[in-house]
């Protein structure tokens, strides 16, 4: 097996989300050859080749795998946490041994701003989404937290370029994006 045991080392406050905690889990054995692998398979990772780390983004949790140990954000609880690494050690897993049917990628994904978000969306601050502005968001868009659908009015035909370019960027950094009409 690639990756044979985990061990939950530390909980500690998160630091995206105070309620939350942020969990370290030291790793029996060195992952870091599986990176390329999981950021062909997955959507939206952040590989940092040079730091040797991949960043996996899942139903706004975020998952760091460095080369000896694992760090989880926005999480609720140790039990979530073991769910989680549980998971990660079969996923670990499951891609070390198809490897060789997969293309590996060492490409750094575009790390999305939400300054850039906010700059495509209508910019009014109308409130429909449910955020008292289009910063806030751009913010929550950013960290998946929101979905670009929910912005009703950018999908009128008003705002069909800025429309264009911003469903265009998004899906460039992996986020699944709806059709021109939303949908
Ligand atoms: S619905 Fe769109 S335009 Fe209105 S506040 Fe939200 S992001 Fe801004």
């Amino acid at each position: 097996m690639f990756l044979n045991s985990y061990k939950i080392t530390r909980i500690l406050p998160c630091l995206a989300d105070p309620e939350k905690i942020r969990v370290i889990a030291e790793i029996s054995d060195e992952i870091h050859e599986v990176f390329p692998y999981l950021n062909a398979i997955l959507k939206g990772c952040i590989f940092n080749h040079p730091a040797l780390t991949l960043t996996i983004k899942k139903d706004g949790k975020l998952f760091t795998l460095h080369a000896h140990h694992i760090t989880l954000a926005k999480i609720e609880d140790e039990k979530e946490a073991e769910e989680i690494l549980r998971w990660l050690k079969g996923l670990i897993n499951e891609t070390y041994e198809k490897r060789e049917q997969i293309e590996p990628n060492y490409s750094m994904a575009a790390e999305l701003k939400a300054l850039d978000i906010y700059r495509l969306l209508p910019g009014t601050s109308c409130k429909k989404c449910g955020e008292l502005t289009c910063l806030a968001f751009a913010v929550k868009l950013v960290g998946r937290d929101i979905e670009i659908a929910k912005c009703d009015p950018l999908f009128s035909e008003k705002y069909q370029e800025k429309r264009k370019v911003l469903l265009e960027l998004l899906h460039a950094a992996g986020y699944d994006v709806p059709n021109s009409e939303g949908k």
